[in-house]
């Protein structure tokens, strides 16, 4: 439920897991281990560490977590968006960009970058 906001924090440049639908607890808490967990469920909610996470729609769970923690909210290619791994310099098929060290998905500054940007500034301003 909270996999749109993932690959936006991605974006981000910030190392954000996703933990598989029907993951257990224990997998989950695995997962976050030197993170901050943001979760949908109330319990793991009172872990130190932990954020609940209320919203459904990317604004209001995007405001809630730059409200909480000051994270910068625009592009920076470090974490793949689709799978968190790495991302490297690398020559793309649209030219000098970025490449996923894990499942090789490419990245370049292509009309997405200042939508994203543009987004997350309107996320900051309607505040
Ligand atoms: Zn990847």
């Amino acid at each position: 439920m909270l996999g749109k906001l993932a690959r936006w924090l991605r974006f981000f440049g910030y190392d954000c897991e996703l933990a598989p639908e029907k993951s257990s607890d224990e997998d989950v808490i695995k997962l976050a281990e030197g993170r901050i967990l943001l979760t949908r469920d109330k319990g793991l909610a009172d872990l130190p560490d932990s954020l609940y996470v209320p919203f459904d729609d990317l604004e209001g769970q995007l405001r809630l977590v730059h409200e909480n923690y000051t994270i910068k909210m625009e592009m920076s290619p470090n974490h793949c968006s689709l799978c968190n791994g790495k991302l490297v310099e690398a020559e793309t098929i649209s030219g000098r960009g970025w490449k996923c060290t894990k499942c090789g998905q490419e990245y370049w500054r292509g009309s997405h970058w200042e939508k994203i940007n543009a987004f997350a500034k309107q996320v900051i301003e309607n505040n």
